[in-house]
């Protein structure tokens, strides 16, 4: 099938509050314009040069997720544009997105990343974590930034039953993470869970955002 007709099969599949990422990280351009031109405007990459570079040849009302892990030396080349940064996982990466944004006299929507995986590689702060930033007088003091919700990743495993507790897990710190009392840069809405293989019983246990690459532009080498 076609990058087009995948992307609408799932677009059509989505309920109303679920916005689509479509990961197009190892992609050519081609491939970008082809769900763009079938109404997808926003795009997910995972390394930072290859995201700018898209970004430049592309329409400008494109809008960049960072889903990726981002080294803080990388920031300054996505602050003009990125739109989205999900996998932000301490509080010195945060400063310096602040840094770079305030630079660029914006502010930059971010998402934390949680662990919830059981394998020690996936990246992400615990609940412990989570709180240690929240309550910073570091992060309090941030104009430029915008924490907007979580991230996580299940563990690879065909076991749906452990890929639901985890998932339920996230979404249960978002819930704790909508009650925490509101700051100008805390606003959170979006809980982004979800890929090719588990976005739909993502969606059953909360998603809003879920990122899907493989189902729409086919397997990546
Ligand atoms: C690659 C990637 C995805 C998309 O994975 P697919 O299985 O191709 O849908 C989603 N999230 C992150 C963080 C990724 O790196």
């Amino acid at each position: 099938m076609s990058i087009k007709q995948n992307l609408l099969n799932i677009k059509s599949s989505l309920p109303e509050n679920v916005t689509l990422v479509a990961v197009s990280k190892t992609k050519p351009i081609s491939d970008l314009m082809e769900a763009y031109d079938a109404g997808q405007s926003i795009f997910g990459e995972n390394k930072i040069q290859e995201m700018a570079e898209k970004w430049e040849q592309m329409p400008k009302d494109i809008q960049w997720h960072m889903i990726g892990h981002v080294q803080t030396n990388k920031v300054k080349f996505m602050a003009q544009f990125v739109s989205l940064i999900h996998g932000v996982d301490s509080l010195k990466l945060l400063e310096e997105i602040n840094k770079q944004a305030q630079k660029n006299n914006r502010i930059i929507d971010c998402l934390l990343q949680i662990h919830i995986a059981e394998e020690e590689t996936k990246f992400g702060l615990n609940e412990e974590e989570l709180n240690e930033i929240l309550s910073s007088v570091a992060f309090k003091e941030m104009k430029n930034i915008r924490i907007v919700g979580l991230m996580g990743m299940a563990t690879f495993t065909d076991n749906q039953n452990q890929i639901k507790k985890e998932f339920i897990h996230l979404k249960s710190i978002f819930n704790y993470l909508v009650t925490h009392p509101k700051t100008q840069n805390l606003e959170p809405k979006t809980l982004s869970m979800g890929m090719s293989g588990d976005y739909q019983l993502a969606i059953k246990c909360g998603s809003t955002m879920v990122r899907i690459g493989s189902s729409i532009f086919g397997g990546r080498i």
